[in-house]
């Protein structure tokens, strides 16, 4: 009997994908030492599906920052692979990602007007300028900033920047978006309000959402599924009625269980 030093029949069918498979992403193993020696996310597992509302809950130092910073290639990760839509994208450059990331202090360019922040990532791209006229037409009108295209950044009010910085990620078509507390330094009446918002660009876009929050109560509102992350690692990923009713650690019951 093999004692299996010749591994041949351990792993299945190499080419094709299976019906159930439809991750658009994929982390395997995923793990960040900073230069420091902090241990700040430790081989994680997740996969998200494609089209689905994730929300990567945690308290503040688990690792949720980090752990978005490596997919969209601002970190550099120290073990593990990051696939999207199929494709190892771990060792790619941030501009060759198909990926949007959106800040909780938005980071709009302040020396641009609103059309100028939405339209200066699509520039980049070799698109004729009626197909970026276009887009850039549309998305201000999908994201209620008619009235706003000659303001600068320092006139708007947080929601309405909020906007732009989603408009300017969304306005690329991105595979996937990642959104790190976005609403985080917003009072309650207008996270709530953005809460829909997000929502409602989620499903008319048509496109995969990662967000990250301390909230677990915002989580519970937005998610199709929950990443819950401890200490740097995954300590359930479902949907979020299994992670509500089933979880699966004493961490995710009181964490999950304690809404404010
Ligand atoms: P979260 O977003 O969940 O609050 P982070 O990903 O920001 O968590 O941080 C995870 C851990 O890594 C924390 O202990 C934090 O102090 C540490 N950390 C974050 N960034 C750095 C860095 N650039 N260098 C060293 N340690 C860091
Ligand atoms: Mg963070």
């Amino acid at each position: 009997k093999s004692h299996g030093t010749l591994e041949q029949s351990q792993s299945g069918s190499p080419a094709g994908q299976d019906a159930a498979d439809e991750a658009i992403l994929e982390v395997s193993g995923l793990t960040k030492i900073y230069p420091d020696g902090t241990l700040a996310v430790d081989d994680i597992d997740f996969s998200v599906q494609d089209g689905d509302f994730c929300v990567i809950i945690g308290p503040s130092g688990c690792g949720k920052s980090t752990t978005l910073h490596s997919l969209v290639g601002k970190v550099e990760v120290t073990e593990g692979t990051v696939e999207l839509d199929g494709e190892d994208i771990t060792d790619a450059k941030t501009h060759d990602r198909d990926i949007g990331l959106v800040f909780q202090d938005f980071q709009l360019f302040p020396h641009l007007n609103v059309e100028e922040n939405i339209r200066y990532g699509l520039e980049r791209l070799e698109l004729p300028s009626s197909e970026i006229d276009q887009r850039v037409d549309e998305i201000i009108e999908t994201m209620k900033l008619s009235g706003n295209r000659d303001r600068d950044p320092t006139e708007l009010s947080a929601g309405q920047k909020q906007r732009v910085a989603l408009a300017r990620s969304l306005v690329l078509e991105p595979k996937l978006l990642l959104l790190d507390e976005p609403l985080g330094d917003m009072d309650y009446k207008l996270q709530k309000h953005m809460e829909e918002e997000l929502l409602r660009i989620h499903r008319e876009f048509d496109t995969t959402f990662v967000y990250v929050t301390h909230d677990q109560t915002q989580a519970m509102r937005l998610a199709d599924q929950v990443v819950v992350m401890n200490d740097g690692k995954v300590e359930q990923a479902e949907s979020v009625n299994r992670t509500y009713n089933s979880p699966e650690t004493a961490f995710v019951a009181t964490f999950v269980g304690d809404s404010n």
